[in-house]
């Protein structure tokens, strides 16, 4: 085994260290030991490898380069909007006046950090076509059921009971799972065979005890719902409320809004169509925009403009749902966003949404002659296509995926929606050039060769990793975090 691949218990001698510090010269009885309770001190001391700073040094860098992230190649994960990170938004994040501030300091010692939330919520707001906004929450689901959460307290505000959430069956999980959560009942509904809203059967699912209709537009099939507005009417007449999904708002930036659509709520995901870095499980941020009548009902403190020009936080009157997040939201995450929004302007987000579409529907009309598109015609910021017809040579879409690792690609999301079988859902973004853009396309349609000619290097697929296919349900589940690998 090589030295840096090892894992750093196994390169731990006894007495090596990474440090080397001074006596201490603090008297015994001030140290911590003496001033913690007896009963609470460990009896044996911690088991910690036992290496040098080289060896430290070089396990980290060597598990930072076995990782994939959007710095290492193209990532076109649908859904997901896994776009360039610029990283002026990092050197901003990072100014000391920003990243060295305390969530207790005096409002008036902590103003250009309040003006810089207090701008981003009305640029959010104006992005989405709302009347105001939250920053608290701290990802996509927590901005669905902070939404949630107004929606059910303006319902129990005007004496209804509500409980019902429709869903099309094209949404993502979370949404669901967010109506659960916040003590809703979820109805699904299907798609018609376009992949729009079918709105017969939205019209049967409605009634006096629908809290709202959550809708993702553009769809996850990457289809714009062409019936908004009548969708939109169809909710308003039944007393229920319109809860948008804007996890991914890389397609309308600048072109359109949901407020326009006819939207009550909205959450975006910093994280993915600001250009916040995401993965691995945060820190993120889902800022819920809200239409005037669900102001009242917002999560506080939020940031305000005083008379005087100064910006304070206000804690907002009785019928606020509250906090839902220590202090104001993931301020760091935020900094990155606002930097975002001021390095393009609006013209330059409209650009941004152009480009997405544009990458989107080049690849997917590159790829239509080798994989089935479901949903042919225009797509949003990204599509769907099946794998099935592969499965004549036995290649399943989760081959293909694996596939790609040993070209270097991260694959696309595979078996979502589940509405597409051997689904596959490809969002390039607007950050990759068009030689990425074809050399992606070259790869897969390769692939398609080796599926019909070879298939088993397909099968067996990937062969270039550190490791091979492994059991995805149980290494997420019970990972093994030491070294048995050999
Ligand atoms: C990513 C995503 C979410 C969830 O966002 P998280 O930050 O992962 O909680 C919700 N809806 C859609 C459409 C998404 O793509």
């Amino acid at each position: 085994m090589k030295l840096e691949q090892s894992l750093i218990f196994e390169l731990s001698r006894p007495g090596r260290s990474a440090y080397s510090l001074p006596l201490c010269d603090v008297p015994q009885e001030e140290t911590l030991e003496s001033l913690i309770p007896s009963g609470l001190l460990r009896s044996d001391p911690v088991v910690l490898p036992e290496v040098s700073e080289v060896d430290v040094i070089r396990h980290y860098t060597s598990l930072s380069r076995r990782n994939f992230g959007v710095d290492n190649g193209f990532y076109p994960l649908g859904s997901c909007t896994m776009k360039y990170n610029p990283k002026i938004n990092e050197d901003v994040a990072r100014f000391s006046g920003l990243a060295k501030i305390h969530p207790y300091q005096p409002e008036e010692s902590i103003q250009g950090a309040l003006e810089l939330m207090y701008t981003l919520q009305n640029d959010l707001s104006a992005l989405t076509g709302m009347d105001a906004v939250s920053l608290q929450p701290a990802a996509g689901a927590h901005g669905e059921w902070t939404g949630l959460m107004m929606i059910r307290a303006y319902h129990e505000s005007r004496g209804e009971t509500r409980t019902k959430v429709i869903v099309p069956d094209s949404s993502h999980g979370t949404n669901p799972a967010s109506a659960s959560a916040a003590g809703l009942e979820t109805i699904t509904i299907p798609s018609t065979d376009k992949g729009m809203v079918d709105l017969e059967a939205l019209r049967a699912a409605v009634g006096s005890d629908t809290a709202a209709l959550m809708l993702t537009n553009p769809s996850t099939l990457g289809l714009f719902e062409t019936q908004i507005v009548e969708i939109a009417e169809i909710v308003h007449e039944a007393g229920g409320l319109l809860y948008y999904d804007g996890a991914n708002s890389n397609a309308i930036m600048g072109i359109t809004r949901p407020g326009d659509m006819g939207f009550d709520v909205v959450h975006l995901n910093l994280h993915k169509t600001m250009s916040t870095p995401h993965g691995g499980g945060g820190p993120g941020a889902g800022p819920v925009g809200v239409k005037s009548i669900l102001i009242p009902f917002l999560p506080q403190p939020t940031v305000v403009k005083n008379e005087d020009n100064s910006f304070s936080l206000d804690f907002g009157g009785p019928e606020s749902i509250g906090r839902v997040k220590a202090f104001y939201g993931n301020f760091g995450i935020l900094v990155r966003a606002y930097t975002y929004i001021r390095t393009y302007g609006p013209n330059g987000l409209r650009e941004v949404s152009e480009n997405a579409v544009l990458n989107a529907n080049y690849m997917m009309h590159r790829l239509a002659p080798y994989f089935e598109i479901p949903y042919p015609g225009v797509c949003k910021h990204e599509f769907v296509m099946s794998g099935k017809n592969l499965k004549q040579y036995g290649v399943r879409t989760l081959d293909v995926a694996k596939r790609l690792l040993d070209f270097g690609y991260h694959p696309p999301t595979v078996y979502f929606p589940l509405t597409v079988e051997e689904c596959m859902m490809i969002e390039p973004t607007e950050t990759e050039s068009k030689e990425t853009l074809d050399g992606f396309i070259d790869t897969m349609i390769q692939i398609v060769k080796e599926a019909q000619e070879t298939p088993e290097v397909v099968i067996n697929a990937p062969h270039t990793t550190e490791i091979s296919r492994l059991d995805e349900t149980q290494a997420a589940r019970k990972p093994v975090l030491n070294c048995s690998c050999g």
